[in-house]
């Protein structure tokens, strides 16, 4: 048998169990007028159904690769603009349901791959499943998934993840799929329930009979089918030495364009804004999104506080003049000494437990109208995300915050649905990294800024911290180690945006620190992508006690080059 490619590394000796997935025909394509309504009810409940299904796996399921797959399958299940497209369908081409959702999600995909939409690029596969699985919801029959009571190998020519998780897949000792990709959440779910999985494996469906006895070697990607003993024996025992040899241990990316490492995990390359020009010539370079907007550059030159209207008004074009699906992150306005307007003749702070009662309001004032503004534009876009920047004190978050909330329900009180927002914020100063474990509990996403926190821990001005940028102090990357710690355990995503992050001889130790996220001025967006696909890093057991012996700055320079494999690239494209 043709050998295929491993996802998931492990060895597994079973019984197949083999499952052919005929895919769905879209069998009724015309419908008559007086049927448009019946069609859009029929469209609507396998809908509202798909998504309660979705939901409840989302519930049940305690592996976030796979809460995170579902989460993405019902964010594209309830798109406006994807419900609007079929309903129209239906209504002015006469499409039966079943066909309108073939014709809309097929188009959907394709206008999207057309702009390079990267997040399309990713969920691509995904987003096709899904509507099969409508389309099957509406047919009101499904593939007979096999029942599965003890030990197996699953053999099928494809696979969803949905169709995954609805088996009891403790007893999937290994599985084996004629199709499939690397980058898939069919192959991320697999790894995170570390399940050996071999893909692309050739008339595997046909090969292999049920009942087979299959040996998976998915170190050495080969198959054995029926085996002797003796080779069964031998295989497991070549799996032990790989084991202990500590070989499992190693990272190696695979080379695509947004990165999936080989445990599943995403790197997202995202850019630093500051301005609606950059806007423009974002879109000529590979990134993700925005994973910091810095707001306060848009309104510089006013002489006046930007009203909620102006500010309403700019965000939306932001938000329209992006891909639906980029990530775009605005900060709030970050006033401080070196960045103030026009009309402001002091710094606004954050810290509003220790700040007087005069700046609280003034802080405040301006966030709320922001606030407003932003969460009236999320509305025009499904990937927003807010964050705070400055803040010290665990208190001042949660003032923050709960600001967010009073600010949220009045704007739905006077009859405004802001749009899906994750809230975040920025970890820039000590006392939020040494806190980060509790605030990680209250927050989507964490933001180290490594400009502020050096300058804070370091006790140099900005300016001196940002002259020497390219140097990541140990105090500091203790405090990145804690921060990217607390995110991870609290199942958070955590991404750095300061200027260290394009000295790319800082790469691999932050990668080995758990960073999957990070933004960078545009100029460097394509060198930072270069490099991430070439990264190639063993991160050595003991690496948490090398980050603790760490104790001067090249100290850190020598410990990220030794736990690379192989030197990044000298030149960038
Ligand atoms: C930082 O402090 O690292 C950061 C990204 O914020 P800014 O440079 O805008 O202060
Ligand atoms: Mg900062």
């Amino acid at each position: 048998m043709r050998d295929g490619f491993v996802i998931k590394e492990g060895i597994a000796c079973a019984p197949a169990i083999v499952f052919v997935n005929t895919p769905v025909r879209v069998e009724k394509t015309k419908i008559t007028a007086p049927e448009v309504s019946s069609e859009i009810a029929l469209y609507l409940e396998a809908r509202e159904k798909t998504r309660v299904y979705l939901e409840n796996e989302m519930a049940k399921t305690s592996s976030k690769d796979a809460r995170e797959f579902m989460e993405t399958s019902v964010m594209f299940l309830m798109d406006p603009y994807v419900e609007k497209k079929i309903t129209d369908l239906i209504k002015s081409d006469l499409l039966s349901a079943e066909s309108a959702i073939h014709h809309c999600y097929n188009s959907f995909v394709q206008e999207l791959l057309d702009n390079h939409d990267p997040f399309i690029m990713h969920n691509e596969y995904e987003i096709r499943n899904l509507a099969e699985h409508i389309i099957i919801t509406l047919k009101r029959k499904r593939p007979p998934i096999p029942v599965i009571t003890g030990d197996c190998i699953f053999v099928a020519n494809n696979l969803t993840p949905a169709q995954l998780l609805t088996v009891d897949n403790s007893h999937i000792k290994g599985v084996i799929l004629e199709d499939g990709n690397t980058n898939s959440h069919m192959a991320i779910v697999l790894r995170s329930l570390n399940i050996p999985t071999i893909f692309n494996v050739e008339n595997a469906s046909h090969i292999i009979k049920n009942g087979m006895n299959v040996l998976m070697d998915a170190y050495a990607n080969k198959i054995y089918l029926n085996p002797l003993e003796e080779l069964i024996w031998s295989v497991k025992k070549h799996a032990r030495e790989r084991i202990d040899s500590g070989n499992s241990n190693i990272v190696t990316p695979l080379i695509a364009q947004y990165k999936t490492t080989r445990s599943g995990e995403r790197i997202e390359v995202l850019a630093n804004i500051g301005s609606l020009s950059e806007i423009q010539d974002l879109k000529k370079f590979p990134s993700s999104g925005i994973g910091l907007f810095r707001t306060e550059f848009l309104f510089m030159n006013h002489t006046q506080d930007p009203t909620e209207d102006e500010q309403f008004e700019c965000y939306r074009k932001i938000v329209e003049s992006l891909p639906d699906l980029f990530t775009i992150t605005f900060r709030t306005f970050d006033f401080s000494a070196d960045k103030l307007p026009l009309y402001l003749s002091k710094p606004v702070h954050y810290n509003c437990t220790t700040g007087t009662d005069e700046d609280n309001a003034i802080l405040n004032d301006i966030l709320t109208t922001q606030l407003r503004a932003l969460m009236r534009a999320s509305v025009f876009g499904h990937q927003m995300r807010i964050m705070f920047p400055m803040a010290a004190e665990y208190e001042d978050f949660v003032h923050l915050l709960d600001l967010y909330q009073e600010t949220r329900e009045s704007l739905i009180r006077e009859g405004i649905k802001p749009g899906h927002i994750k809230i975040g914020v920025m970890i820039e100063t000590p006392a939020a990294a040494i806190m980060s474990e509790s605030l990680a509990s209250l927050v989507d996403f964490f933001s180290i800024g490594t400009n502020d926190l050096t300058h804070y821990t370091e006790t140099c001005s900005r300016e001196f911290a940002t002259k020497h940028n390219n140097e990541l102090s140990p105090a500091v990357v203790r405090l990145i180690a804690l921060a990217s710690e607390n995110a991870h355990k609290a199942g958070i995503p955590v991404s750095i945006c300061g200027e260290i992050v394009h000295e790319q001889k800082y790469l691999p130790l932050l990668y080995a620190l758990g960073i999957r996220s990070f933004s960078v001025a545009p100029f460097y967006l394509s060198s930072m992508l270069y490099a991430i696909h070439t990264l190639d890093v063993r991160i050595p057991r003991d690496f948490r006690e090398r980050i603790r012996n760490i104790r001067t700055r090249q100290d850190v320079i020598d410990l990220s080059a030794n736990i690379l494999k192989s030197p990044l690239p000298v030149k960038n494209p």
